[in-house]
């Protein structure tokens, strides 16, 4: 497919692949498997498969190696490896590459579920994990070392958007050749070039942006050939974690309206936190695009618009807080983000419940935080509703 097209005809067009009947809309394969003309080729097929031959489904499948080669070709990676969800995807990134005795450094501000792998589960099986403030590179000095075989980052923290300088990141991390794993959600796939700024892997919840609608979990890996598939393929296959061919269309339609989506998405974003800011209702208001936060000028510089995502600081805590989402009309009280619906989420009690009451103060997430997915509704309306809720604290 064409390298020099631009990210809107590659979502519409790279990856797809058509049956003899040459169907418009990309089909559904809903198969686990494939029969072969003879013995002879199933031996054949086993040893090496071709490009349009599939074995299992777990293995590969049509519907889903489109979206792989989609998002791959978006994405600026030599290849894809879809999963079920985010999380396999993230796990799978991670697991498929350690081993015992392996030394890993992660920025702190991460997604519970992340958390929980880096955590928890590495740990159990001999990996140690050193965890840093993400934003400050001599932490990451300090704690890359020779024997660390990977980083782990999100390039805009969930749920107070810090910003990581994935380009010094990854000077440091291959100064010690590690390799680097970003976990590139909020950016999305449209804003940010995470990879020619030295991203060696980026993956991505597909249920958030991807899908855009809401309805499935997927996930994706996305790197160079020999990675995806001499390193990460086995792994997920033999484990369990592959997306499934209905999913891989839900994604593959998502796609075609991917780039449109956030970049209104964003636009509204943009005018909700500056028409926000300075509300004296507010303690903060927390968006990439504005000039008070403190890695604007990052942000600026790397993402070709500061996300979908914003976040505001109630005066008031928990109460004040409860009080305003229980007063939204539109918004609606969930914890998807990335969805054609604008949705709203208390962190401390959700999200981050688990946390710790000093680890939440350490990562900001306030009593009084509310993290704002912007959906595709009138900005306007999206407005006058927060401010409506406002006005119940
Ligand atoms: C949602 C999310 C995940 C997990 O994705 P699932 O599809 O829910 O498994 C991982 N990282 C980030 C930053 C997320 O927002």
């Amino acid at each position: 497919m064409a390298d020099d097209w631009n990210i809107r005809t590659k979502l519409v067009h790279t990856g797809s692949r058509r049956s003899q009947y040459g169907e418009m809309a990309e089909a559904i394969f809903l198969t686990q498997g494939f029969a072969y003309d003879s013995a002879e080729q199933a031996e054949a097929r086993f040893v090496k498969s071709g490009d349009d031959e599939f074995i299992y489904a777990r293995y590969g499948n049509p519907t889903v190696r489109m979206f792989e080669d989609r998002i791959a070709a978006v994405e600026g990676t030599e290849d894809a490896f879809a999963t079920a969800s985010g999380m396999a995807a993230v796990n799978g990134a991670l697991t498929s590459m350690l081993k015992a005795g392996d030394h890993v450094v992660s920025s702190r501000a991460l997604f519970g579920s992340c958390l929980y792998i880096l955590e928890d589960v590495l740990g159990r099986f001999g990996v140690q994990v050193t965890f840093v403030d993400g934003t400050d590179l001599d932490q990451w000095r300090a704690a890359v070392r020779p024997d660390t075989k990977a980083v782990f980052l999100e390039s805009i923290s969930n749920p107070t958007l810090e910003m990581i300088d994935i380009r010094a990141v990854a000077e440091i991390a291959h100064a010690q050749g590690a390799l680097v794993i970003v976990d590139n959600v909020f950016a999305t796939p449209v804003f940010s070039r995470a990879v020619d700024m030295g991203a060696d892997v980026v993956v991505y919840s597909a249920t958030k942006h991807i899908d855009g609608q809401g309805r499935a979990l997927g996930g994706v890996i996305c790197g160079s050939k020999e990675f995806i598939r001499k390193t990460v393929e086995p792994y997920m296959k033999h484990t369990g974690g592959s997306m499934s061919p209905f999913t891989a269309w839900v994604m593959l339609n998502g796609m075609q309206t991917l780039d449109l989506r956030c970049r209104a998405m964003a636009e509204s974003a943009g005018l909700i936190a500056s028409a926000l800011e300075g509300d004296a209702r507010l303690a903060r208001v927390i968006y990439p695009g504005l000039r008070s936060h403190p890695q604007h000028a990052l942000a600026y510089a790397t993402l070709s618009a500061p996300g979908t995502m914003l976040a505001i600081d109630v005066k008031g805590g928990k109460e004040a807080a409860f009080r305003m989402l229980d007063g939204l009309k539109i918004w609606k009280i969930s914890n998807n983000l990335g969805d054609a619906k604008s949705i709203a989420t208390h962190p401390a009690t959700t999200t981050h419940q688990r946390l710790p009451v000093e680890q939440k103060a350490a990562l900001g997430i306030t009593p009084g935080l509310i993290r704002l997915s912007v959906g595709l509704e009138d900005a306007g309306d999206l407005l006058n509703d927060l401010r409506a809720g406002l006005d119940l604290i």
